[in-house]
């Protein structure tokens, strides 16, 4: 189990703090905000993945694949195009999650069932590893574990094609029952931060 560490809204301190905790996935949801970041972290000589986690913008995604070390949120095939030329740009591998959808107040992803056709369609593209699912519980906890089994279910089928091995689920508010899904990764901005500042 790892710990994404969300740092969206706060500054690099809190990269900074994540790091020195011994964390070493973190995430961020914009990818200006990231980039301005990124350049004033003092990065340990250890590998650390940045991944992005937020909407993936197909105007965005070549620059987002130079930026980051894994894309969570790709659920678009047009998007993943851009992303697999910005990393062979970057002369890099880019690790991607499919992002599912299994809450109704949520309008990014994919039908959970069609995660494995999707990332045979992502096969084309030479840049991008699929390594595993994505998935933001309902605003009502109280549905978090039908659409976590849901999620985990399109997980274990993704597992029989390929290697995906990341099943990244789980925020502060439901990362408890994320946890009982069979979560791999859980993604937390507040309960490792407080509350974000709110934007100005
Ligand atoms: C902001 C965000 C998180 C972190 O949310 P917290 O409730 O602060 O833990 C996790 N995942 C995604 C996709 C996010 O956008």
């Amino acid at each position: 189990m790892s710990i994404l560490a969300v740092t969206k809204g706060f500054g690099p301190d809190a990269i900074e703090a994540a790091l020195a905790a011994g964390l070493m996935d973190i995430g961020e949801n914009y990818l200006q905000e990231a980039q301005a970041k990124f350049a004033s972290v003092a990065w340990p000589p250890h590998p650390i993945r940045r991944h992005f986690i937020g909407h993936l913008q197909r105007n965005k995604a070549r620059r987002i694949a130079g930026v980051f070390d894994v894309v969570q949120s790709v659920d678009d095939l047009d998007a993943a195009a851009k992303l697999d030329e910005g990393a062979r740009q970057s002369g890099k591998v880019l690790d991607v999650l499919l992002q599912v959808n299994v809450s109704s107040d949520d309008r990014a992803g994919i039908a959970p069932h069609a995660a494995t056709d999707f990332a045979r369609s992502l096969r084309a593209y030479e840049q991008l590893r699929v390594r595993g699912i994505m998935a933001v519980g309902p605003l009502d906890r109280g549905a978090a574990g039908a659409a976590f089994s849901a999620a985990a279910a399109a997980f274990a089928e993704l597992r029989k094609e390929t290697k995906a091995d990341i099943f990244s689920l789980g925020m502060s508010g439901d990362l408890e029952a994320a946890v009982a899904a069979g979560s791999t990764m859980v993604r937390l901005g507040t309960a490792l931060f407080g509350a974000r500042p709110a934007k100005v």
